[in-house]
C-alpha cells in the first residue's frame, strides 16, 4: 500500500478484536483519569509521537480525533481514528521504551496528556482501569506484530544462522518488524543493490529514520532498536534478578508486585527454556496446553505491569558478592548495585561432540521446536536426539507437520527418561520411527545442513539425506558468571538452604548466626531458584513456584538490613558493610 491509506493493513486481529483494541472509556473513568494528567490543545496535522522514539506520553482524545498511522517502505497505512474517550498507548507506553506508530492529530479538539510513568502508577492502583487499558494495549501490540508495514526492517537470508538468531530473538520479545528473505524474493535483491548493502552484509536491520545495522548480534541489536528501558548505574535496587526464565518472571511479577524496586536482567530474550517449548500440557490451568512463549509473554506483560524494568539482551558477566551492596558487572561494560539478588540463570543443552556441529546451528541444528523451526522443515524428514520429556514434546509436535520423525536414543528405550504420556503417544504414531542404542555421528552440507550419519548398536552406521535435526540432549547449568562466589555442587547448579553442606557454609565464611533461609545461597542475600538451583525439579510450575517462595525471604533480608542500618553502632551503613560482616 502507498500513501497515506485510510484503509486499515491487512491484519484479521484489527478487525476481529476492534472493541477491545480501541475501547471508548465511560464519563467516570475519563474523570478519574483526569484527576492524574493534564490537558492540551490539539491542532490538525500536529504530530504527538513518532515512531522509533522513547516518548512515553499517553493521550486521552476529550474532542476531536488522533490518527494512528504505521510507516512503511511503501508509505503510512492509518490503522485507526481515535474518537473521543478513546486512548493512544502499547505496552512500550508502559516501558518507557521505543514505540512503532506516528500519532497525528486529525479533527482538532482537546486531549488529556500523561506521562508514562504516571500511567504506570495508575495502572498499578485502579484494576478497572488497568483490565482495559492493558488489554488494549497487549492486543495492540499482536495487531503490530502481525501486520506488514513496520518501523523496522530485517533483510537476511532464511539459510543464514545469524538471520535465524536475530528472527527469533525478534520474534521471542513480541518485536513488530518486516522480514525481507533474500532467498524468498528476487525483489528483496534490487532493495539491497539500491541501498548499497552487499550480501555478505546481511543481516542487516534497517528503521523508518534510515539507519542501519549490518550483522549484528542480538546484543547491539537491542541497544540499535531501544527495546530496554535505561540503567542507572548508580541506583541502588532493593532486588535484581537474573534470568527472564519462568523462575526469573515469577520472582519479578511477585517482587514488583509487592513494591520492591525490581530490575532484571536476561541475557538472550525472556521465557528462557519454557520460551523454546511448542507445547507445555502439564502446567496447572492450561488443560489444553499452552505454548512457553505464550505463557513467558503473560508473565513478562504482569511484571512490566507491575513496574519490574526487564531489559533483555543483557548478560550478567559477574557478581560481585564481597561487598554490600552487591554489584554486577554487565558484558556490555556497566554495573547494577542491589541489596539482594537473585540467581535465575537456568540451564542449557549439553552439545553433541560432533566436530562442525555449530556450522550448522539455526541451518539445520536446532535447539527448539516451535512453530519457527517447524516451518523450516514442513512435509520433510527430520531427526530429533534425546529420550527426555523435552525430546518427546518436540517428537510429537514435529509429527504433525513432517513426513517422518526419527527419534535418536542412546537408552534401550523411552520408559525410563519421559512421561508416560508421551511415551505412548509415541508409540501409537506411525509418523514417529524410535531409534534405541542410537547416536548421531556425522553431519554434511554446504550452508544448510544436507545429510547425516547416525550408528546404532544393532544396525551400524547409517546415513541419510536429512537437513533437520532437533538437539533435546539435556542441560547444563549457567552458573560461570558466578565465578565461585557462592557454593556450587559437583555438577556445578547452585546449592540453597538445606542443600548446603556445613562444609560450604565454613568456606564461604557464612557470618550470620541463622541458618540459609530456605533457597538461599552460601551468601546472605543472594538467593537462587528454578532449574540452575541443585536439587531442583526441572519443571516450569517448580521454577514458577520458587521464584514466588523466594521473594518471602528477599523481604526479609530487607528487614534485617534496615534494622541492622538502624543500629547505632552500625551508624546506618550496614548496606555498605562487607558481606562477611552483617549479622
Ligand atoms: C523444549 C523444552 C520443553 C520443555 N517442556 C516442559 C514442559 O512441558 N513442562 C515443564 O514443566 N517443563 C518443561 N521444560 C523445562 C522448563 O522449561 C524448565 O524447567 C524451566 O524453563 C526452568 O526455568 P528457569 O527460569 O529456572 O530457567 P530457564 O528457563 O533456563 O531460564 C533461564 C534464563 O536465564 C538467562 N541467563 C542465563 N545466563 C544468564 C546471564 N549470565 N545473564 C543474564 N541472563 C542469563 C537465560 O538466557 C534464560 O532466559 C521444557 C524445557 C525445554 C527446553
Amino acid at each position: 500500500m502507498s500513501g497515506n491509506s485510510a484503509a486499515p493493513p491487512v491484519n484479521n486481529l484489527y478487525s476481529r478484536r476492534r472493541e477491545q483494541m480501541f475501547p471508548t472509556l465511560s464519563q467516570a473513568q475519563i474523570e478519574r483519569l483526569a484527576a492524574h494528567a493534564g490537558s492540551i490543545e490539539t491542532r490538525a496535522g500536529e504530530v504527538l509521537v513518532d515512531p522509533g522514539h522513547r516518548h512515553g506520553k499517553f493521550y486521552v482524545v476529550l474532542s476531536g480525533t488522533l490518527e494512528i498511522v504505521l510507516p512503511g517502505t511503501e508509505g503510512e497505512v492509518r490503522v485507526h481514528a481515535l474518537q473521543p474517550g478513546e486512548f493512544t498507548g502499547e505496552l512500550s507506553t508502559v516501558t518507557g521504551t521505543s514505540g512503532f506508530v506516528r500519532i497525528r492529530v486529525g479533527e482538532p479538539g482537546r486531549a488529556l496528556v500523561m506521562e508514562g510513568s504516571q500511567l504506570a502508577a495508575l495502572i498499578q492502583t485502579d484494576a478497572e482501569l488497568s483490565e482495559i487499558l492493558m488489554r488494549a494495549f497487549i492486543l495492540r501490540r499482536m495487531g503490530l506484530v502481525e501486520s506488514e508495514p513496520s518501523e523496522v526492517t530485517l533483510i537476511g537470508s532464511g539459510h543464514s544462522a545469524g538471520t535465524l538468531h536475530l528472527r527469533e530473538f525478534l520474534a521471542r520479545n513480541a518485536f513488530p518488524y518486516l522480514n525481507l528473505d533474500i532467498d524468498a524474493d528476487p525483489q528483496v535483491k534490487t532493495l539491497l543493490e539500491r541501498l548499497r548493502i552487499g550480501v555478505n552484509e546481511i543481516p542487516v536491520v534497517i528503521r523508518g529514520d534510515g539507519r542501519m545495522l549490518k550483522n549484528p548480534g542480538i546484543n547491539e541489536m537491542a541497544a540499535f532498536l531501544e527495546m530496554n528501558p535505561d540503567i542507572d548505574s548508580s541506583t541502588l535496587h532493593d532486588l535484581v534478578i537474573v534470568g527472564a526464565g519462568p523462575a526469573g518472571l515469577s520472582a519479578a511479577v511477585y517482587a514488583a508486585s509487592e513494591g520492591l524496586d525490581v530490575l532484571v536482567l536476561e541475557a538472550g530474550a525472556f521465557g528462557g527454556q519454557a520460551g523454546s517449548s511448542s507445547k507445555i500440557e502439564n502446567y496447572l490451568g492450561f488443560p489444553t496446553g499452552i505454548s512457553g512463549q505464550a505463557l513467558a509473554g503473560r508473565a513478562f506483560v504482569q511484571a512490566e505491569k507491575f513496574g519490574a524494568r526487564i531489559n533483555v539482551a543483557c548478560q550478567a558477566e559477574r557478581l560481585n558478592c564481597e561487598r554490600r551492596p552487591y554489584s554486577i558487572a554487565l558484558s556490555d561494560g556497566r554495573t547494577v548495585l542491589s541489596r539482594t539478588v537473585i540467581i535465575a540463570t537456568g540451564a542449557q543443552y549439553r552439545e553433541l561432540r560432533i566436530e562442525n556441529l555449530s556450522r550448522f546451528v539455526g541451518a539445520g541444528i536446532y535447539y527448539a521446536a516451535t512453530h519457527l523451526e517447524a516451518k523450516l522443515c514442513d512435509g520433510e524428514e527430520v531427526v530429533v536426539v534425546g529420550g527426555g520429556n523435552s525430546a518427546g514434546q518436540a517428537a510429537v509436535f514435529l509429527a504433525n507437520r513432517c513426513r517422518k520423525v526419527h527419534m535418536l536414543v542412546r537408552s534401550d528405550g523411552l520408559a525410563e527418561s519421559m512421561s508416560s504420556y508421551l511415551v505412548r503417544r509415541i508409540e501409537e504414531s506411525p509418523v514417529i520411527a524410535l531409534h534405541s542404542q542410537t547416536q548421531l555421528t556425522a553431519l554434511e552440507g554446504g550452508d544448510h545442513l544436507e545429510s547425516i550419519e547416525w550408528r546404532s548398536a544393532q544396525t551400524g552406521a547409517e546415513k541419510r539425506g536429512i537437513g533437520h535435526v532437533f538437539l533435546m540432549t539435556g542441560a547444563t547449568p549457567n552458573t560461570g558468571w558466578l565465578h565461585g562466589c557462592v557454593a556450587l555442587d559437583e555438577k556445578n547448579f547452585v546449592r540453597t538452604g538445606p542443600e548446603l553442606k556445613l562444609r560450604d557454609l565454613a568456606d564461604a565464611h557464612w557470618p550470620l548466626e541463622r541458618a540459609p533461609y530456605l533457597l538461599e545461597t552460601s551468601v546472605p542475600g543472594i538467593f537462587a531458584v528454578g532449574d540452575a538451583r541443585a536439587g531442583n525439579v526441572k519443571r516450569v510450575a517448580s521454577a514458577v513456584g520458587e521464584g514466588s517462595i523466594c521473594i518471602q525471604f528477599v523481604h526479609r533480608i530487607l528487614a534485617e538490613l534496615d534494622a541492622t542500618a538502624r543500629l547505632p553502632s552500625q551508624g546506618g551503613t550496614a548496606a555498605f558493610q562487607p558481606a562477611r560482616m552483617t549479622s
